[in-house]
C-alpha cells in the first residue's frame, strides 16, 4: 500500500475483508480464536503457525488499526494500546531496566512525569528532566547509560516546538533511543518517525479518535523495536478493544480533513485572543509573534487544534472566564469536535508539586483551549463573552 498518498492510505490502509466481503471494517468482538484440531492449536499457541490465538496477542481488527496508523506514521509497524498511558508503560517496561537513564523534557503530561517519578524510578532508572529546547542540557544529560529520551513536540498545553532532528542526533550519538509524543500533532500533522525518531507515542483518545468517545493509544517504530512492545504486551496485557479498534479505525479515515479545519479556526482564535487587552500571552505555534513558529512551520504541516494563554490575575480570573463559558465544555480532554477548555494548573497538571510546575511553566492563570469544529464566530463569541467577565 505504500505507493499510495496519504488521504489513500487513512481510508484503505490494514483492511482485512472477510469471506462475508463486508466493505465497513468488521468489529472481531472475540477474546479468542477457535480451531479445527489440537495439532492446529498447538501450533498456533507456539507460533509455528501463523493465525489468531487471543485477543491480548493479536486481533483482527486491532490489528487493522495498528497496520493503518504505522502506515501513517510511515513506520514499520505499530501497536495499540487500551489508552495512551498504556502505550507509555508499554514503552517504559519494554526498554528499560535497572541502572539505565531517560532524559526528558520537562513540559509534558502530567501522568507521563507521574509514570516516569513514581514508577520508574521505583526500578532504579534514573529520570534527568531538561528544558526541551535546551539543546545543551539534552547533551549534557545524555551519557553512556542513556537508553531513551522523550519529548512531546508541540507541548501541551504551553506550545513548545522540539526540534525533532537534533534531538535524535544527541541521542543516537550515545546509543539511546529516541521517543516522541506528538499527540497535538498527529500523523496529519507531522512525522517524526521520517524526522529521527527511533519511536511515536500516541494517544488516539484525542485527535485520532477526534470525538471524545474512547480512549486508545499506540506506539509506532520499526519492526524490531515493536517485536519487544509485543512480547510485553502478551505477557503483561494493556490491549486495545477490538470496539475501540474500530472507532478508531474510522477515526483515522478523516482525521487529515479534521485537522486541518482545527487548525483553521485555532488559527482565528489565537489572532482573536492575541489582540484583546485581557490576554496577557498566547502560545500558539501558528502565530508568527510565538517563539517556536519558524520552527512548528519546517516540521509540521499546520499547527493543530490545542493552544493556551495566560490571564493576569492568577486563578481567579482563569477560573472566573472558564465559569463564564456558555458554549464550550469544561474539560480535561482535547482532541474533540466540541471545543473544550480546562485550567491545567488544578487539573490536567493537578498533580504536579508547585515545585514541578513552575519548572514546567504551567502559571494559575494559564487557560487551555482545544478549539472545536463548532462555527469559529460562536467559538470565538462565547470567548468574548466570558473574557468580559473577567
Ligand atoms: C492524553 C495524552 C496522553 C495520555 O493519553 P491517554 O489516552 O489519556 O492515556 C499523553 N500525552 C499527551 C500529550 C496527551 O494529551
Amino acid at each position: 500500500m505504500s505507493e499510495y498518498k496519504d488521504a489513500t492510505l487513512a481510508i484503505r490502509a490494514g483492511i482485512r475483508q472477510t469471506q462475508e466481503q463486508e466493505n465497513s471494517e468488521a468489529i472481531f468482538m472475540t477474546s479468542s480464536f477457535a480451531y479445527s484440531s489440537a495439532a492446529e492449536a498447538a501450533g498456533k499457541f507456539c507460533g509455528e503457525l501463523d493465525g489468531n490465538v487471543y485477543s491480548r496477542f493479536t486481533n483482527p481488527t486491532v490489528e487493522m488499526f495498528e497496520k493503518r496508523l504505522a502506515a501513517l506514521e510511515k513506520g514499520e509497524a505499530a501497536i495499540a494500546t487500551s489508552s495512551g498511558m498504556a502505550a507509555l508503560m508499554t514503552l517504559g517496561y519494554s526498554l528499560l531496566k535497572a541502572g539505565d537513564k531517560v532524559v526528558c523534557s520537562r513540559n509534558i503530561f502530567g501522568s507521563t512525569v507521574k509514570f516516569f517519578n513514581a514508577y520508574m524510578a521505583k526500578y532504579n532508572v534514573e529520570i534527568a528532566y531538561v528544558d526541551a529546547t535546551d539543546y545543551d542540557a539534552w547533551e549534557r544529560e545524555i551519557d553512556d547509560n542513556t537508553r531513551l529520551c522523550y519529548f512531546e513536540t508541540p507541548s501541551n498545553p504551553l506550545y513548545e516546538v522540539v526540534d525533532v532532528a537534533k534531538v535524535a542526533e544527541l541521542a543516537h550519538a550515545k546509543g539511546a533511543l529516541l521517543c516522541v509524543d506528538t499527540v497535538l500533532a498527529t500523523p496529519a500533522l507531522q512525522n517524526p518517525l521520517t524526522q529521527g525518531a527511533d519511536i511515536v507515542m500516541q494517544s488516539a483518545t484525542k485527535f485520532i479518535d477526534g470525538q471524545g468517545r474512547c480512549l486508545g493509544g499506540a506506539l509506532i517504530a520499526s519492526k524490531e523495536i515493536v517485536s519487544q512492545f509485543v512480547a510485553f504486551m502478551r505477557s503483561a496485557g494493556p490491549a486495545m478493544s477490538p470496539f475501540n479498534a474500530w472507532v478508531l479505525l474510522n477515526g483515522l479515515e478523516t482525521l487529515s480533513l479534521r485537522m486541518k479545519a482545527h487548525s483553521g479556526n485555532a488559527q482565528a482564535l489565537a489572532e482573536f485572543l492575541e489582540q484583546h487587552p485581557k490576554v496577557a500571552k498566547v502560545n500558539y505555534g501558528g502565530l508568527p509573534s510565538h517563539k517556536y513558529h519558524e520552527l512548528a512551520k519546517a516540521q509540521q504541516k499546520d499547527f493543530g487544534g490545542v493552544m493556551s494563554f495566560e490571564l493576569d490575575g492568577g486563578r481567579e480570573a482563569a477560573w472566573t472566564f472558564i465559569d463564564n463559558v456558555k458554549l464550550m465544555s469544561i474539560t480535561g480532554n482535547l482532541g474533540d469536535t466540541k471545543t473544550l477548555v480546562t485550567h491545567p494548573a488544578t487539573t490536567t497538571h493537578g498533580r504536579l508539586t508547585d515545585e514541578e510546575k513552575l519548572a514546567a511553566g504551567i502559571k494559575e492563570g494559564l487557560v487551555r483551549l482545544s478549539v472545536g469544529l463548532e462555527d469559529i464566530e460562536d467559538i470565538i463569541a462565547d470567548v468574548e463573552q466570558a473574557l468580559a467577565k473577567v
